[in-house]
């Protein structure tokens, strides 16, 4: 049987490229990068090349540059990081504000709950629009004396839709020229770039950006490394206490072979964006066309703010994870919002903050493409996908 991945937002198998780079610092390679012999400075040069990489992709300074295991960590070391800074060292703000929005990842939406839960942060969670945009006037009107940080997500990872990021790096440095003349505490700006990074301009200058976090194993790198941009001069306490490796930011000896890794993925990414962007937009525009034949299948997301990766479909009349598993059965492998929690059906946050009615959302259905995606698999989905959604239909009560 055919096997075809179309699951790439959730993860990447790792590239060739990117194994063979990292594959001598498990072995020959092995030093710890705080020691001063020649293995530990063979891996602290590994260590800085990776770093400066990732710096030039986002036009900043290697210092700026924290390496950790995922991107959840990055948000966490973010959000919690700036709170607790503010919260010791701006006597002014006894309760640190955060506003985000109502369909960001739960890595962040956890980690806002979180501090709300004990007390550290007050958080204004925004409504989005029909595409999930969220709308910068809301920002605006949000923002109050207290507020220490902005984080809106860059792509969203359900349905693809580009935010205003730029917009909204704009308008925080606006509002932080006249806080500055009143003597109130900079907002700062943070954006989950994890969906972003492969496809999109991630320059922090460009975009306003202080805060940056992003994953590897969405960009063809392993599973268990992450970075976060720290702009100069954004206080962040560290979460993870220990030896003062990544700038006293995270401590814990480094993860050579997977930071090398980081690197060898982001060099990739800047060589291979204008094409793989190119060819993963006409597929996925195949795979639209194909699907929207299909009657009662609506695309959701911003029709033109968008990433060329990412298609999520809503689908009458048939379940999301009925349809995964269907798909499963033919080799392909797709994914939903919804899922089945302990018997119960939660339908995507995201979809219903979008407006969409709960029986709706619970027939999402999210392909997501990647680099080694072919013409012929998209055109298998487009001729497998009608035969289940008719097989799931027959057996929905109202269809
Ligand atoms: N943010 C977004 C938008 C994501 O898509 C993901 C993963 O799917 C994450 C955060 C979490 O990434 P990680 O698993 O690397 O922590």
């Amino acid at each position: 049987m055919k096997k075809i991945y179309l699951d790439n937002a959730a993860t990447t198998p790792v590239s060739p490229e990117i194994l063979a780079a990292m594959e001598p610092y498990f072995t020959n390679k092995f030093g710890n990068a705080s020691e001063p012999h020649f293995w530990g400075q063979e891996a602290r040069k590994a260590i800085d090349e990776a770093r400066e990489k990732i710096a030039n992709f986002l036009g900043a300074k290697p210092k700026e540059i924290i390496f950790t295991s995922c991107a959840t960590e990055s948000i966490n070391l973010a959000h919690k990081g700036l709170v607790e800074s503010i919260k010791y060292k701006v006597s002014s703000i006894k309760c640190p504000h955060i506003i985000t929005s109502s369909v960001e990842h739960k890595a962040v939406l956890e980690t806002c709950k979180h501090l709300e839960k004990i007390g550290w942060a007050k958080v204004t969670y925004l409504p989005v629009d029909k595409y999930g945009i969220v709308d910068i006037k809301d920002i605006e009107q949000a923002i109050r004396p207290e507020t220490v940080l902005v984080s809106i997500m860059y792509v969203n990872n359900e349905v693809g839709t580009i935010e205003p990021i730029e917009e909204i790096g704009r308008l925080i440095k606006e509002i932080n020229v006249s806080r500055v003349a009143r003597h109130l505490s900079p907002v700062y700006f943070h954006t989950d770039a994890t969906q972003a990074i492969q496809y999109l301009d991630c320059n922090v200058d460009g975009l306003g950006i202080d805060l940056l976090s992003f994953s590897g194993h969405k960009l063809y790198a392993p599973k268990g490394i992450g970075a976060l941009y720290i702009r100069s001069g954004v206080p962040i306490v560290r979460q993870q206490d220990g030896g003062g490796q990544e700038y006293n930011l995270r401590a814990g000896t480094e993860n050579v072979p997977y930071i090398v890794a980081l690197g060898k993925a982001i060099e990739l990414v800047e060589q291979n964006k204008v094409h793989s962007t190119k060819c993963i937009e006409k597929l996925k525009s195949k795979l639209i066309e194909g699907v929207l034949k299909i009657s009662g299948v609506k695309l959701v997301g911003h029709p033109q703010k968008q990433v060329p990766h990412i298609a999520t479909f809503i689908v009458e009349g048939a379940e999301g994870e009925a349809m995964l598993l269907l798909l499963s059965d033919k080799g392909i492998a797709a994914s939903s919002g919804s899922a089945c929690t302990s018997g119960l059906l939660k339908p995507s946050h995201v979809l219903t903050a979008m407006g969409y009615k709960p029986q709706e959302a619970h027939g999402s259905l999210r392909f997501s493409l990647g680099k080694d995606t072919t013409l012929k698999e998209i055109d298998y989905v487009v001729k497998v996908l009608p035969e289940v959604i008719k097989k799931l239909r027959k057996m929905a009560p109202k269809f």
